[in-house]
């Protein structure tokens, strides 16, 4: 069932998707070769905390996962790992494709966003598969109005994704969020126009482009958390959450002004 929240509800959702980006920004800033993503992990748990939020992602524990509850905050997927990568001991190294991926739950409400950067210097391929990626939710936001149905929404992500040669991953889809981290309706990044759900006002929705380098398979042990890329090619996440309204989407996990002033690793460009 797909629910409409009223305007203070998408409110709420607001407060919690604005310390999702604070979050992102400040961990996007602090990363860096030799930094490890634990530390990262640490950080965010902290800001979430003192904020009066709750982890959404710690603890998580879907039916499928036999390997135990998610241990992070943050979910910290690099290079060949797609999502749900866990934090870990190691020191990031230079070129390292690395996609940051959050949620909170705060006053009930839920907010989840996610950004790819590159530690230290980027490949070309690494570099371009970040912004065709954002350049893909950018896409997907833009068709996101009400009146457009959710194909429009998924064949725009698919469209940009392509047009450079890249693929999008089918296996794992963006989500509605409200009361709930994930609630219906499921949000393809693939699809054709025209088709699905009709997007209303009031609907709220985390669009989360998973974008590979080479094929759109993944590779996810049968029981346990970090999906890879099957072919081991780089993979890219950026997700926004956002509420439909008669007119452009609402962004709800928007970068915080001093990211968008200039940080030096690009939340700048999603909002
Ligand atoms: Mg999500």
């Amino acid at each position: 069932m797909i629910v409409l929240r009223s305007s203070e509800e998408i409110e709420k959702i607001r407060r919690a998707g604005r310390l999702v980006a604070e979050v992102l920004s400040a961990v996007t800033e602090a990363a860096g070769v030799g930094v490890t993503t634990l530390e990262l992990d640490a950080l965010a748990e902290k800001m979430i905390k003192d904020a009066g939020a709750v982890p959404a992602f710690k603890g998580y524990q879907p039916d499928f996962i036999k390997c135990g509850p998610f241990p992070g905050t943050l979910c910290t997927s690099v290079n060949e790992e797609v999502v749900h990568g866990v934090p870990d001991g190691r020191p990031l190294e230079d070129g390292d494709l690395l996609s940051i991926d959050t949620g909170v739950e705060l006053d009930g409400y839920f907010g989840d966003a996610a950004i790819s950067i590159v530690v230290g210097a980027a490949s070309p391929e690494a570099e371009l598969l970040i912004a065709v990626t954002r350049k893909s939710l950018e896409a997907a936001i833009a068709a996101c109005t009400a009146g457009n149905r959710m194909g429009d929404v998924s064949s725009a992500v698919q469209e940009v994704a392509e047009a450079d040669g890249f693929n999008v991953v089918r296996r794992f889809v963006g989500h509605g969020i409200g009361t709930a981290m994930h609630e219906d309706p499921p949000v393809p990044n693939f699809g054709v126009s025209g088709t699905g759900p009709v997007l209303k006002p009031g609907m709220v929705l985390a669009i989360e482009p998973m974008v590979n380098a080479g094929t759109f398979e993944v590779e996810a042990s049968a029981d346990c958390w970090p999906v890879l890329t099957k072919d081991g090619r780089l993979s890219a996440h950026f997700e926004h959450t956002v509420a439909v309204t008669e007119g452009e989407a609402d962004i709800l996990t928007p970068a915080p002004e001093h990211a968008r002033r200039g940080g030096k690793r690009g939340l700048s460009g999603v909002s």
